[in-house]
């Protein structure tokens, strides 16, 4: 696999073992919230506290988190091979801190909040940063209201452009943790095969989408992915 062009797409499920719990383990609800009254502009537009509030619950709790095995065993597969893209759906920063360079964060950030007037972003993680009151951007004459940086349901993801070309130039398309329910991400491994990529899952159980994957390994991330990564950059190719 080292001289061939790698993607990688994770989802919640690479940072489950974190402590982070994802959509799906939970009947479709997100800490105990329905996702369409926090991860939607609808949401935010009805009730802009309790959004504000729970997302700011998800940025305090990057605090007590830290990067798993599979997060290291990524770092490890980017510095190996030459040509090598991380596509995530996470907006936690655990990529980041297990070593991982130039994640492309398609659904937004956890550590960065939007200015609702200009749209601009940025980093906002200082104690001062964490309360449950809204902050105000620094980047306005008048400073306007910040809002999670974050891709809602019914939003435009991020860098797409780049993430296409990327996987249709690409050799070998995994997927680590993702249920296949949320799209565009959940398209990219047809694409990636439609261009004649080998594809690779590294899931829990059997997502909707297993039928697009030649090469499915079922189990925890943190237990697979440091074996699976050796094998990888052992190989000839
Ligand atoms: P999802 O919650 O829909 O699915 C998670 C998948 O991971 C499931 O198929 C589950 O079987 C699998 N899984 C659970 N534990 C695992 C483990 N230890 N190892 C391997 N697989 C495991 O997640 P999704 O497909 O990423 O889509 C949900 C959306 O939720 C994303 O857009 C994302 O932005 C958002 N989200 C992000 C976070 C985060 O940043 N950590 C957490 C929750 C939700």
């Amino acid at each position: 696999m080292k001289q061939q062009r790698v993607v990688v797409l994770t989802g919640a499920g690479i940072s489950a073992e974190s402590g982070i719990r994802t959509f799906r383990d939970n009947d479709g609800l997100w800490e105990n919230h329905r996702v369409e009254d926090v991860a939607t502009p609808q949401g935010w537009a009805a009730d802009p506290g309790l959004v504000w509030r729970f997302y700011q619950g998800r940025r305090r709790q990057l605090h007590e988190v830290a990067p798993n095995p599979a997060h290291l065993a990524l770092a490890e597969l980017q510095q190996g091979v030459e040509d090598f893209v991380l596509v995530t759906q996470n907006v936690d920063d655990l990529h980041e801190r297990g070593g991982s360079e130039d994640v492309v964060h398609m659904h937004g950030r956890l550590e960065t909040l939007r200015c609702e007037g200009s749209g601009r972003s940025e980093h906002r993680m200082e104690a001062s940063d964490m309360g449950d009151e809204f902050l105000t951007c620094s980047c306005c004459m008048e400073p306007q209201r910040l809002r999670p940086d974050i891709v809602w349901f019914g939003e435009m993801p991020m860098q797409l452009e780049r993430i296409y070309e990327a996987v249709e130039d690409c050799d070998v398309f995994i997927v680590v943790g993702s249920s296949g329910h949320v799209y565009p991400a959940a398209g990219l491994v047809l694409l990636a095969r439609k261009c004649g990529a080998r594809t690779v899952l590294v899931n829990a159980d059997a997502p909707q989408n297993l039928d697009a994957f030649d090469e499915v390994h079922l189990g925890k991330a943190g237990e697979l992915l440091p074996g699976l990564v050796s094998g990888w950059l052992s190989e000839g190719a």
